[in-house]
């Protein structure tokens, strides 16, 4: 028998399947919203309508599944699409424990289009297990977590919140956008799902939105967010997964290579007298640097600092770099700068003075000179 596959190589061939009817060695797009039934009343290729199956979704979620080492994947048109199928398939009443620095678009979907939501939630910081512990009711049914978290980038010890869960009858969700199934495995941590948000390293070129949710086994909660795909329709086209499958192909190649070029640009700003602090889990100084080094297996392309200015002051050192691009999103091949708290707006708890980077794939040389200039002024 052949040894396990490395996730370069299920990246390039996880789902992917020779055409047929050509030999095609890369997939068509296959259009047809509708399959033919046989005479029996049966659907033989196992498709009869493209919502609920296409032949270029089944690849991607087959090979989403495949890098997560997980049972089962779904394909979403965005990764707020997968939180909002999350949160339709709870039950009144249930209550769902929140990391409290989780991507503010949740915080805004509960405010904004659920505000009469009869789901019950607490926001706590899920580094901190007891304040988790603490947060458990016996309605308590999931706990949703971001590994490294945004923008503070917060590494949560995932095989402990994971206990907590299952001590509590809890689902454990694991948002490993940042990180990709390349640095870090929820699974072997006994996450019960992990999800992303595809638009980013995933599809890796700033060019499609796309989400996905991965369970490590069979439960409840799995089949009801199918349901919701299936029926409630919020499905990714079948070029949107065609171009996510491709972006796979190169996806541990990019990682890596904007894992080490952040590093680099972590310590450069580290040590420079401008910057206050950087949050960054590659440096010692970062409060999980341990416990990101046992989980991970390199740091992220994603880093923030907070600069020695007032708002207005990090505002314009934003719109000095001539590289790095001023906009928001991450995990293309593009690096982006930003001003985060502008970005997440009023109800932010970002600090002020907080810049994100997403580390894209240029020289690192480039990206420090053009670094340097804009702090220099
Ligand atoms: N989760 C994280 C960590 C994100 O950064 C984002 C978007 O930035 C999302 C979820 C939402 O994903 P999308 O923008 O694809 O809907």
């Amino acid at each position: 028998m052949l040894p396990p596959k490395h996730i370069e190589t299920l990246a390039v061939h996880a789902g992917r399947h020779i055409d047929p009817l050509t030999g095609a060695i890369t997939a068509p797009i296959h259009l047809s919203t509708t399959f033919e039934r046989a005479a029996d009343g049966e659907y033989p290729t196992g498709f009869s309508y493209s919502r609920e199956g296409n032949p270029n979704r089944q690849a991607l979620e087959e090979c989403l599944t495949a890098l997560e080492g997980g049972k089962e994947g779904l394909a979403f048109a965005s990764g707020m699409a997968v939180l909002n199928a999350v949160l339709q398939s709870l039950e009144p009443g249930d209550h769902v424990i929140v990391a409290e620095d989780v991507y503010y678009g949740l915080r805004k979907l509960l405010k904004e289009v659920f505000p009469k939501s009869p789901l019950q939630f607490t926001f706590a910081d899920t580094t901190n297990l007891d304040a988790v512990r603490a947060a458990i009711t016996p309605a308590t049914r999931l706990i949703w977590c971001e590994v490294p978290s945004n923008p503070l980038l917060k590494i949560t010890d995932l095989s402990a919140l994971a206990e907590i869960a299952h001590k509590a009858n809890a689902i454990s969700i694991c948002d490993a956008t940042f990180a990709t199934p390349v640095l870090l495995q929820p699974f072997r941590h006994n996450i019960d799902m992990v999800m992303h948000s595809t638009t980013k390293y995933i599809a890796g070129h700033s060019d499609v939105t796309g989400g996905a949710l991965i369970t490590r086994a069979d439960n409840y909660l799995f089949e009801r967010v199918r349901h919701v795909l299936n029926h409630g329709g919020p499905v990714p086209s079948p070029f949107d997964c065609w171009l996510t499958r491709r972006g796979i192909d190169t996806l541990p190649l990019r990682v890596r290579a904007a894992s080490a070029s952040a590093m680099r640009i972590a310590e450069f700003l580290a040590a420079h007298e401008k910057v206050e602090v950087v949050h960054y889990p590659g440096l010692p100084s970062h409060p999980g640097h341990a416990l990101a080094a046992g989980m991970m297996s390199a740091f992220g392309a994603l880093l923030s600092f907070q600069y020695k200015g007032c708002k207005d002051s990090t505002m314009a050192l934003v719109a000095r770099t001539r590289l790095l691009i001023r906009a928001t999103s991450l995990g293309g091949t593009h690096s982006l700068i930003e001003h985060r708290q502008s970005v997440e707006g009023r109800d932010s708890k970002t600090p002020k003075n907080l810049v994100r980077i997403a580390v894209g794939l240029e020289n690192v040389e480039d990206l420090l000179a053009d670094l340097e200039q804009a702090l220099r002024q």
